[in-house]
């Protein structure tokens, strides 16, 4: 299967040949409008947009510094209103990671004065207070493109038996909730698992049979990225169904019972991090902590108020 690669600094053009072509370019991937190009259809796409924008700078932690936790977590809450959030972490070198972050467009400024007004807008002043006094050691970084797109490759009927499009060009998360690479890394394993069932010499099929398996492979994190951003009001997408509204109920309480319950922190950032399968955080022990957590919570308490969490490290139990 021949490939056209232009250099664009040496202005060459050169044909590869090879047996299979893997498309890893990115949220940029232009293998849709390629396939369009040699006849074959573009694939159907999914997107959930929140319009989320974050921004990022690094501190010197402040002579004096003194905190009682190694990560701070101000989530927001949609169904209140409250459309803002940040995270603050406590790293190598005595320094700190301060992220802001709004939706529906409400995004925090890149320039100083405008990043701390948002700080202080947060619904807990703890956030600005670690900051404020904080001696800033780079730019303010910010990032806007925070769609969630899955390009549905695995849905079309005829397709380049050949070629196969893997990574963020199949499928490209909100990147604050940092699953991208992880799944990147879960499509080169089924990717590594089809060679080897499959065999080289005769890759028929082979493309079809990869989106195939990224499909599971992406299953996970595109749930738990999409149905964060869908409690928005203003989120570009299908809305979820009662499941996954039931499912969002819950994780608004489990959340609210992290700070407390090591158990489920430990099964809470392996899910995020997909570690562990979601359905972890359904164990009979969480639900029960869970649940004692909530009723032992003022309504007020448990609805209205913002989600707040300091965390210490955590250690696997046993460990
Ligand atoms: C701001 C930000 C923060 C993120 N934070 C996290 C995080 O904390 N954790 C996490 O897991 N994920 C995070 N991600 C997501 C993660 O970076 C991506 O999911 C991951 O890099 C996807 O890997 P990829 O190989 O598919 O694509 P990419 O890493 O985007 O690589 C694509 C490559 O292809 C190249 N390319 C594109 N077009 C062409 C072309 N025509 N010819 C030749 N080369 C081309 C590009 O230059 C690039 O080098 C973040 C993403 C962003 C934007």
């Amino acid at each position: 299967m021949p490939r056209r690669i232009e250099d664009r600094n040496r202005h060459e053009v050169e044909i590869i040949e090879g047996d299979l072509i893997v498309d890893a370019t990115g949220r940029t991937s232009r293998t849709p409008e390629w396939l369009v190009e040699m006849g074959y259809e573009a694939p159907q796409e999914t997107v959930v947009n929140a319009y989320l924008g974050y921004a990022t700078r690094w501190y010197q932690v402040p002579p004096g510094f003194e905190a009682d936790w190694k990560v701070m977590t101000i989530t927001s809450r949609p169904e209140t209103g409250l459309l803002r959030g940040g995270g603050i972490f406590r790293v190598e070198g005595d320094r700190l990671l301060a992220i802001l972050a709004g939706s529906n467009k409400d995004y925090p400024p890149t320039e100083e004065a405008g990043f701390l007004e948002f700080a202080r807008s947060l619904p807990t002043q703890a956030f600005y207070e670690a900051i404020r006094d904080a001696e800033p050691i780079s730019p303010i970084y910010g990032y806007r493109k925070t769609e969630n797109r899955h390009r549905h490759y695995e849905r079309l009927a005829r397709f380049p038996e050949r070629l196969v499009v893997t990574g963020d060009a199949y499928c490209g998360f909100n990147p604050i909730y940092g699953q991208g690479m992880t799944v990147a890394a879960l499509d080169a394993q089924a990717l590594d698992q089809l060679l080897r069932e499959q065999g080289t010499a005769d890759l028929s099929g082979f493309g079809a049979k990869a989106h195939q398996r990224f499909a599971g492979a992406v299953e996970n994190a595109w749930l738990m990225a999409t149905g964060e951003d869908l409690r928005y009001p203003c989120t570009e997408g299908e809305r979820p169904g009662m499941m996954a509204r039931f499912i969002q109920l819950y994780m608004d309480r489990l959340i609210r019972a992290l700070p407390s319950d090591e158990t489920a922190a430990l099964a809470f950032m392996q899910a995020m991090n997909l570690t562990r399968a979601p359905a972890e955080l359904f164990r009979p022990r969480i639900i029960w902590n869970v649940l004692k957590d909530t009723f032992s919570k003022a309504p007020d308490e448990n609805l209205n108020a913002p989600r707040q969490g300091h965390f210490q490290p955590l250690t696997a139990p046993g460990d």
